[in-house]
């Protein structure tokens, strides 16, 4: 196992879909390969690249699945459930271990990552006691009104790789409590992650055909999202991507919820406490290369303590320890693949041509343990304008773009003027403000003295504009999306009622 998670295992695995309960290759036999981005050679395995058939074998099985698995009974399949954050639990290193292998990020975030997905599934298990509905008063005499929740049949989870077992599971684990079943394509940099969590899945003794597995990239998200017996889809990744599945579901009337881009911004005022906003900015800009979805990406800074923030924050992101993320002392890893570093890159240009300064950072990132992997240096652009590409666009990688201010109201207005609106922060010690923010800012998440990232599993997740459509995952509300709303009237009267008429004789 050491040898493995190092990387120096020359044997070189090949695994397969999950469909009904099975282990399978692809109808076509096609793979793909995926690699440890720290260490380009370490190849971790070749997956399936399925096809349409393949999707189709798999929504066969879940639409199959459906018509016992919604009979039982909420309580019983949250005890399933329960079993699946058992499980998790009692793998969550060695997950872990696989997960920063396969996309980078260091051990200790990935452990937050399979953590968050144990609090889904004992969430989850909770909300088995709680799918309620409403009884309201009927206008009529001896009538009884309510509405109760009801599946809504075979679901798509199509997921990002930056995630790779938490976003799934906040899809996965209230769709199935809800008595749905899925087929699941994890990110095609990730499929690793997606299958050891599938692996959970049958390990708990989750029945046949509740949850598939197909591996492969954007085409089979595709036929996923073409295929007519897909009732609902559940996307997380870019606003890009997210507009052409939304286009094809649409078209055939699916219901869809879609989690996409962010370009968060933190603001810090005068009366900051300094040091938690620098921490902050550190954590949110830089925790998982920023690549979040909820990443600080835009520090609007008020110009009284712009420059002294300006060097905390370099004085503590130059010492960040770049690396390998399962050597004990690595603080950030590398970028997801070679794509992503062009991108990255390219974005020093644009800054450059924008006029923005480097301030920091700016390149790949080289040296011992670093030169076989996508490292970027930790980056921060100063003097950027709210116009500037910088400021608006979503870089996906450790790179902070500081916008200076000079009042409360400019922030906001800074940070509303963007397409996006995921997360946000707000670092002050003056409470008016707080609530202002609050109130005022375009976001689906803030934060008060705390950093852009740190969602709770039983919160509600999404954000408002280019970022989602008006759905939320996590908490409660995610539960609305996997259920569909029936009313009840029940007339126990014995004689005809007629709403809005019997009741009213003029
Ligand atoms: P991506 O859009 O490239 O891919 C996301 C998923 O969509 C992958 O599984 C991919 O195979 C699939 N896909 C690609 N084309 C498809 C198509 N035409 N039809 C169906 N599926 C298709 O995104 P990514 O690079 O994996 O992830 C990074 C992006 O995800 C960033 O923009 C980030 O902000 C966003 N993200 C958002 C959240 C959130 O909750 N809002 C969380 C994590 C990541």
């Amino acid at each position: 196992m050491t040898e493995v998670l190092n990387g120096t295992a020359t044997e070189i695995q090949t695994f397969q879909n999950y469909i009904n309960g099975e282990w399978r290759d692809s109808e076509s036999g096609n793979t793909f390969e995926s690699r440890n981005p720290a260490r380009t050679s370490d190849v971790i395995g070749n997956f399936p690249a399925s096809s349409a058939e393949d999707v189709a074998a798999a929504v066969a099985a879940a639409k199959e699945a459906f018509k016992s698995w919604r009979l039982m009974p909420a309580p019983k399949r949250g005890e399933i459930l329960k079993r699946v954050g058992d499980l998790l639990t009692e793998r969550k290193d060695e997950i872990s271990r696989a997960m920063t292998r396969e996309m980078g990020k260091p051990f200790f975030e990935t452990k937050g990552d399979v953590q968050e997905a144990i609090d889904t599934a004992y969430y989850a298990m909770t909300m088995g006691r709680q799918l309620f509905g409403h009884t309201v008063p009927s206008e009529m005499n001896d009538k009884f009104n309510m509405t109760i929740r009801r599946p809504i049949g075979v679901c798509g989870l199509i997921s990002a790789w930056n995630f790779p077992v938490a976003v799934p599971t906040w899809k996965m684990f209230p769709a199935i409590l809800s008595g749905n079943t899925v087929v699941f394509k994890p990110s095609e940099d990730a499929p690793h992650s997606g299958m050891l969590l599938v692996k959970v899945i049958e390990d708990a003794g989750v029945p046949p055909g509740v949850v598939n597995l197909v591996q492969g990239a954007g085409p089979t998200g595709q036929a996923i999202v073409n295929h007519p017996d897909v009732a609902a889809i559940s996307f997380t990744g870019s606003s890009e991507t997210g507009s052409k599945i939304a286009s094809t579901a649409a078209a055939r009337h699916a219901r869809i919820s879609l989690e996409m881009g962010g370009k968060n911004p933190a603001i810090v005022m005068e009366d900051a406490d300094l040091d938690l906003a620098m921490e902050g900015m550190i954590w949110g800009a830089y925790g998982t290369t920023g690549q979040r979805c909820t990443a600080t990406s835009r520090l609007i800074v008020h110009e009284d303590v712009h420059d002294e923030m300006v060097e905390r924050i370099i004085a503590k992101a130059s010492t960040l320890k770049l690396g390998y993320g399962n050597d004990d002392d690595t603080e950030m890893g590398p970028l997801i693949n070679q794509k992503a570093l062009d991108k990255v890159t390219s974005y020093m240009m644009v800054a450059r041509e924008d006029g923005a300064t480097i301030a920091m950072g700016g390149e790949r990132a080289t040296g011992e343990g670093l030169d076989e992997g996508f490292f970027f240096q930790p980056t921060l652009f100063t003097n950027v304008t709210r116009d500037m590409r910088v400021a608006r666009e979503e870089i996906f990688g450790p790179v902070l773009s500081v916008i200076k201010v000079k009042s409360f109201d400019e922030a906001i207005s800074v940070a509303n003027d963007i397409e996006y609106g995921l997360s946000s922060a707000v670092y002050t010690k003056d409470v008016t403000r707080a609530f202002k923010a609050m109130r005022d800012v375009d976001a689906g998440i803030t934060y008060i003295n705390g950093p852009t990232i740190g969602a709770e599993a039983h919160m509600s997740f999404g954000g408002v504009k280019a970022t989602g459509n008006g759905h939320r995952e996590g908490g409660w509300e995610v539960y609305d999306f996997y259920t569909e709303t029936k009313t009840v009237y029940v007339d126990f009267s014995g004689g005809l009622q007629r709403a809005q008429i019997d009741n009213y004789d003029d």
